[in-house]
């Protein structure tokens, strides 16, 4: 299935300039950047986005270091999206992720750890809505989709 999910590049990738880095990755891999901004969260939407963790006796601390710098959102498009873009970024905690993910390549932290992606559809979905106005997500053919994938794969 084509499939479109959320990555945000975290402050802790703004501030060590690996804003292009990690597009760079995405894009090497063959997935399609359809929508992207910079935009400074506010305490309302983090409260939304980091609902399942409000609980969490470290909660004001994410909040806050979500809020250090702004952030870059970027929708990402193609087959299984989801999935790989979530592999992609590794586990949670950078010291534990894998070498060749994102998190296990330029993160030393639980917290620190580069960027967010969403882990299930559904939540892709809902996530989208709550960065991206309809408009500013893009639908176009990339010219090499046809080496991409096999026809039946699109
Ligand atoms: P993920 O981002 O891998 O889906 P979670 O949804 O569990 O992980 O947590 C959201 C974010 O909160 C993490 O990416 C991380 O930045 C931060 N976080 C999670 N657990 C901790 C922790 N124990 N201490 C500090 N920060 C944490």
């Amino acid at each position: 299935m084509m499939e479109k999910t959320l990555v945000i590049i975290k402050p802790s990738a703004v501030q060590r300039g690996l804003i292009g880095e990690v597009i760079h990755r995405f894009e090497r891999k063959g997935l399609q950047l359809c929508g992207m901004k910079m935009m400074q969260l506010s305490e309302e939407i983090l409260l939304e986005h980091y609902a399942h963790l409000a609980q969490r006796p470290f909660f004001k601390r994410i909040k806050d270091s979500m809020m250090v710098t702004p952030v870059v959102v970027c929708c990402i498009k193609g087959f299984e999206a989801v999935r790989i873009v979530h592999d992609m970024a590794g586990k949670t905690n950078g010291r534990e992720a894998a070498m060749g993910t994102i998190r296990g390549d330029f993160s030393m932290s639980v917290q620190e750890n580069i960027i967010h992606t969403s882990d299930s559809v559904k939540n892709a979905k809902q996530e989208l809505d709550r960065f991206f106005k309809e408009e500013e997500i893009f639908e176009f053919e990339p010219c090499g989709l046809h080496f991409l994938y096999a026809n039946d794969e699109i």
